[in-house]
């Protein structure tokens, strides 16, 4: 069975630039839900709800085709928002990338601004619901993003940080400003966190 991370911080560790009631209903009935639905998909499946999240979503072919979709979509929801919380701190913990990371990041993307601009284009260009992404792949960084619930995992490459940009994330306090929401969201990024990620990696 799987089972819902808890946040790592308070519902309102995030204010002003993510909302506490954005926060209670992201964790506890969308982040939930897709908990929820997935172990429901997978009743009686007891060889694929002993995966971990991370093997499932890199051994989607092992799943049966009358229930793909549904356990691709939100195995992929419970990953992604797994990652997201724990990418995400309140702003006086939020610190800043390693000498690694921020070396990596100079190289890939030219300078710290240019890969922050990179990634909001990205976040903000993504047509309808899904993820921005900074991931490591062969040794590299990019920025790429994805649709719906879709995680870089199954493509077996390693994200380090995500902005979910769903309506679901941001609509309560920034309504239809997506461009907003991603502009206050770069306070609240986990930099201890992300570092951590990105040196696991090495
Ligand atoms: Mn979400």
């Amino acid at each position: 069975m799987f089972t819902l991370q808890n946040l790592p911080y308070d519902y309102s560790a995030l204010e002003p630039y993510i909302d506490t009631e954005t926060m209670q209903i992201h964790h506890d009935k969308h982040h939930a839900g897709y908990v929820k639905n997935l172990n429901e998909a997978l009743t009686g499946k007891e060889k694929l709800l002993d995966m971990d999240i991370k093997d499932l979503l890199q051994n989607l072919s092992d799943v049966p085709k009358d229930i793909f979709n549904k356990v691709k979509n939100n195995a992929g929801g419970v990953a992604n928002h797994n990652l997201f919380w724990q990418i995400m701190s309140p702003k006086d913990l939020s610190g800043k990338p390693s000498v690694e990371l921020e070396e990596a990041i100079k190289e890939a993307f030219g300078s710290f601004d240019t890969f922050k601009e990179k990634f909001s284009t990205t976040a903000s260009g993504r047509f309808g619901s899904g993820w921005a992404w900074l991931i490591v792949d062969n040794g590299k960084l990019e920025i790429v993003d994805t649709a719906n619930q879709d995680s870089p995992v199954s493509e077996r490459k390693s994200p380090i940080l995500c902005l979910d940009v769903w309506e679901h994330a941001y609509y309560l306090k920034y309504k239809n400003m997506r461009v907003d929401y991603i502009k206050a969201w770069w306070n609240v990024v986990n930099w201890k966190g992300v570092s951590d990620l990105y040196d696991g990696l090495r």
